[in-house]
């Protein structure tokens, strides 16, 4: 089962993500985990994207959509992936749709955890300082937030109008929205 989480920052994907990896035994994809580890390891990827990452910007397409097609295309991944925090724009959904289809796949399930910003900006200022993240800067959280507006709702709408597409009341408290989760399984 291929599944798209889908929200703002501080919506809780990561922790659905890490949830549905358990239970379905597959694999997540985490474009921010995947970029804040180049920068970890100072790899020729991590000094590119360092100044967009701690300013809340988005990386290039060209780096996200290469390291996107690399696990997409690894046979151990197949059908068992989720998604968490791509695709962020129309282009790399579309990217998306076009990569899953030359690997002879689908999403099977996308779900939105909606959240209100004062919610997102109380959470993420928690989280900064539990797991001290560069790009959690008090600053950076209001621009990516901004950038979530602009250029990563529009997918919603784009997702919107498929069946398999669901909305959650990302407020609840994690085991209500996995119990949630657990009935679009059908596993
Ligand atoms: P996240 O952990 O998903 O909130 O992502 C943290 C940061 O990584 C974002 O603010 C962006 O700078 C970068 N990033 C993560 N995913 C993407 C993506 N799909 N496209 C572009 N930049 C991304």
């Amino acid at each position: 089962m291929n599944i798209i989480l889908f929200g703002p920052p501080g919506a809780g994907k990561g922790t659905q993500a890490k949830y549905l990896v358990k239970k379905l035994n597959s694999f997540q994809v985490s474009t921010g985990d995947i970029l804040r580890d180049e920068i970890k390891k100072n790899s020729d990827i991590g000094q590119q994207i360092t100044n967009n990452m701690n300013e809340g910007k988005f990386v290039s397409d060209e780096i996200v959509n290469a390291l996107i097609k690399k696990l997409i295309d690894d046979p151990q991944n197949k059908d068992k992936l989720i998604f968490d925090g791509y695709p962020r724009s129309l282009s790399q959904a579309k990217n998306l749709d076009l990569l899953l289809k030359n690997s002879d796949q689908r999403i099977d399930l996308i779900l939105f955890l909606n959240v209100n910003k004062d919610t997102i900006i109380k959470r993420i200022e928690k989280r900064k300082i539990l797991e001290k993240r560069s790009d959690d800067a008090s600053n950076t959280i209001l621009k990516r937030y901004d950038t979530y507006m602009e250029t990563t709702k529009p997918v919603l709408d784009f997702y919107s109008k498929n069946s398999n597409f669901y909305e959650l009341d990302g407020t609840l408290e994690i085991d209500e929205i996995t119990a949630k989760i657990d009935t679009f399984l059908n596993v």
